[in-house]
């Protein structure tokens, strides 16, 4: 593909959006979208380029009865060539049903908030980093090629504690990475974060944990969502989540945009050179498709209303 603008140095050549709007996205809207029409989510963001996909989580069904259907929507995302399926995972029994039903990958979320993770999960972070121990150890005896990865949530504030201490991130990253994960993230859980916050607490866990960061996780609740993923690729981030139509929202914020938009996230990366495999027609498409199956509930974004700018053709982004 071809770019108006030389590269800064510092931007990586290529970048992966990972869909998450399969969990992130669903799990906090009241209604239950039905099976077939996620796995008609999951074909055509697959055709539009997308090859990582959170597609659910191994949650008890009455805790959670949108993702009730994971072991199905994971069956079927396992038969797409190249794409790379996860799941979330709260705890050990939910990593052993990833691990049985052969994940790619399993991310379990730890609150580097004390208060927000006693509210969640009824554990300290430090019970929670225990568990993970055994999640590693139950990978293991299984001999499961399932990656285990973790996302240290509310690691740019809380909306129950407040400030999250930068310190405190760290240590935890220093505590999984001991644990035996294969990679960590950083996610902005409720949308506090601004780009100065995320180069510096992103420089901070990158000298302990080095390429094992390797996601970023924005909330656009504020709009600093975009802002902030430049700032993690400006560090050499090469993996973001994502929701198309920025579904997902906030439990906190009634109204407020989930995470950044697939699409517009997208289009911010192909107009700097910084190539991510999506089609954009094929995106906006989709886009079309999921304001029709969440009719109703508000779906987010720019780029569906404005379209691409005419000095970026089609042919060459989505090369
Ligand atoms: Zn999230």
């Amino acid at each position: 593909m071809t770019s108006n603008t030389a590269l800064p140095a510092s931007l990586p050549p290529s970048a992966v959006i990972r869909e998450v709007g399969l969990r992130d996205g669903l799990q906090i809207l009241q209604r239950v979208v039905p099976t077939a029409t996620k796995l008609e989510w999951i074909r055509d963001a697959y055709a539009a380029g997308q090859r990582e996909m959170e597609i659910g989580s191994f949650v008890p069904a009455r805790l959670m009865p949108q993702l009730a259907d994971t072991a199905e929507v994971l069956a079927f995302a396992k038969t797409l060539p190249g794409l790379v399926a996860s799941v979330l995972v709260p705890n050990l029994k939910g990593a052993e049903r990833a691990i049985a039903e052969e994940a790619h990958s399993m991310l379990v979320p730890l609150s580097a908030s004390h208060e927000h993770s006693l509210a969640n999960l009824r554990k300290t972070p430090d019970e929670v980093v225990a568990e993970i121990g055994r999640i590693r150890a139950a990978r293991d005896a299984a001999g499961s090629r399932t990656k285990l990865e973790v996302g240290l949530s509310t690691a740019f504030g809380c909306t129950i504690q407040g400030q999250v201490d930068e310190d405190e991130v760290v240590r935890l990253v220093q505590a999984v990475l001991d644990a035996g994960v294969d990679a960590v993230g950083l996610a902005d859980t409720v949308g506090y974060a601004d780009p100065q916050q995320v180069s510096r607490l992103f420089t901070k866990v990158l000298k302990v944990a080095g390429d094992r960061l390797q996601c970023a996780h924005f909330h656009d609740t504020r709009g600093l969502g975009l802002a902030n993923c430049f700032a993690a690729l400006q560090l050499g981030i090469r993996k973001f989540d994502a929701c198309l139509g920025g579904i997902g929202g906030c439990p906190h914020a009634p109204g407020a945009s989930g995470n950044v938009a697939t699409e517009d996230l997208a289009y911010m990366l192909a107009s700097m050179g910084v190539e991510s495999g999506q089609d954009f027609g094929a995106l906006i498409a989709l886009r079309g498709k999921l304001s029709r199956w969440l009719e109703g509930e508000q779906l987010h974004g720019t780029l569906w209303r404005a379209g691409l700018p005419r000095t970026m053709k089609q042919e060459e982004v989505a090369a």
